[in-house]
C-alpha cells in the first residue's frame, strides 16, 4: 500500500491560530470563566477537546451572565456590534478573527464610509458574512446565487448612488464568484465606478486543488473532517468526482480496513478544520494494517 498524505491536509492558517490560541488561553486562564461564541471550528473531536476544558459553547454573548468571563471569537468573526456588548457587560474578548476577514471588514468599512453601495458575495446565512455585513452601513446587497444579482441591480439603482464595490466571502467558491462578476459587469450602467476586491482566501482553493490532482494518481481517497463541515463535504465532492472509491470519514475508527486492499495506492486530504491528530490518527491505522 502506498499512502499520500496531501500537503494542504487539516488546518489553515486562520484555524491553527484559533485552536492553539484557545488551547493556551485555557492553559494561562485561572480564575475566569471562559466561553466560545458558537463553535470553534467545525470538528466535533476539537469541541470535546475544548469542553473538557470547561470551556462553554453559546450562540448569544448575552446568554454570559457572571462578570468577568472571557469570550473567545472564531476565525470567521462577528457582527461589529458583539464588541459593544461585550465592552458594556465587561466581558474581555479574545478576538481570534482571522486577519483575511479582518481586512475585509476594513475594506467594508472604508467604502461604506466612501459613500459606496456594497454587495457581498456569500452565503446570507453565513456568520462572516453576517459579519461583513454589519460593516457595510445600511446599503448593501448580499448575492449568493447568480439568480440574486438582478434583485441586488435594482437595490443599487433606488439607492442612486453611482460607487458600487463588491466583496466576497473568504471561502466561497472561485468558479462561482466568476459567474457573478460577469453578470454585475453586464448589468451595471457605465457611468458607476465599480470597484471589486476578490477576497477569496486561497486555503480553500489550494485544498480543493489538491484534492483534484491527487484523486486523480490514486485507488482510494480517504477525506478526513466534520459531517457539518462545508468545506470538507466540498472535498469529497471534488475527490469523488475522479475517484469513486472516496470516502468520508471523522475519525479513524469509521475507517473499514478490509475494503483497502494492500496494492492500492491511498490518498488522504483532509479540511481545513480538521486538526493534525485526527489525520495521523488514519495513518496509524492504515500503517498498522500494512505490518
Ligand atoms: S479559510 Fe482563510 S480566511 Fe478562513 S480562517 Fe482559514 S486562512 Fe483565514
Amino acid at each position: 500500500m502506498e499512502i499520500t498524505i496531501g500537503k494542504t491536509a487539516g488546518f489553515c492558517f486562520g484555524v491553527k491560530r484559533a485552536v492553539e490560541g484557545s488551547l493556551n488561553e485555557i492553559k494561562n486562564e485561572k480564575e475566569k470563566k471562559i466561553y466560545c461564541l458558537g463553535e470553534l471550528v467545525h470538528n466535533s473531536q476539537v469541541i470535546e477537546k475544548l469542553k473538557e476544558h470547561n470551556i462553554e459553547i453559546i450562540e448569544d454573548i448575552n446568554e454570559i451572565k457572571e462578570k468577568n468571563a472571557k469570550v473567545i471569537i472564531r476565525a470567521h468573526g462577528i457582527k461589529n456590534e458583539i464588541y459593544e456588548i461585550a465592552k458594556n457587560k465587561n466581558i474581555e474578548i479574545i478576538d481570534f478573527t482571522c486577519p483575511f476577514v479582518l481586512k475585509i471588514h476594513d475594506i467594508a468599512k472604508e467604502y461604506s464610509e466612501k459613500e459606496f453601495y456594497i454587495f457581498v458575495i456569500g452565503s446570507e446565512k453565513h456568520p462572516e458574512t453576517q459579519g461583513t455585513v454589519s460593516y457595510c452601513g445600511n446599503r448593501f446587497s448580499v448575492i449568493e446565487t447568480e439568480e440574486d444579482v438582478q434583485n441586488a441591480m435594482e437595490e443599487f439603482n433606488k439607492s442612486k448612488l453611482n460607487n458600487l464595490l463588491v466583496i466576497v466571502q473568504t471561502t466561497f467558491s472561485e468558479k462561482k464568484f466568476a459567474i457573478i462578476e460577469e453578470k454585475i459587469k453586464k448589468s451595471i450602467n457605465k457611468n458607476i465606478n465599480l470597484v471589486i476586491k476578490n477576497t477569496i482566501c486561497s486555503a480553500t482553493n489550494q485544498r480543493q486543488k489538491e484534492t483534484d490532482e491527487l484523486s486523480k494518481k490514486v485507488d482510494y481517497m480517504i477525506i478526513i473532517g466534520g459531517s457539518n463541515s462545508s468545506n470538507t463535504k466540498k472535498l469529497y465532492e471534488v475527490s469523488k468526482s475522479n475517484c469513486k472509491d472516496t470516502i468520508l470519514i471523522e475519525t479513524a475508527e469509521e475507517l473499514d480496513i478490509k475494503k483497502i486492499k494492500e496494492t492500492y495506492k491511498v490518498g488522504i486530504m483532509a479540511g481545513a478544520s480538521t486538526p493534525d491528530f485526527s489525520i495521523k490518527e488514519v495513518v496509524n491505522k492504515l500503517l498498522k494494517n500494512k505490518e
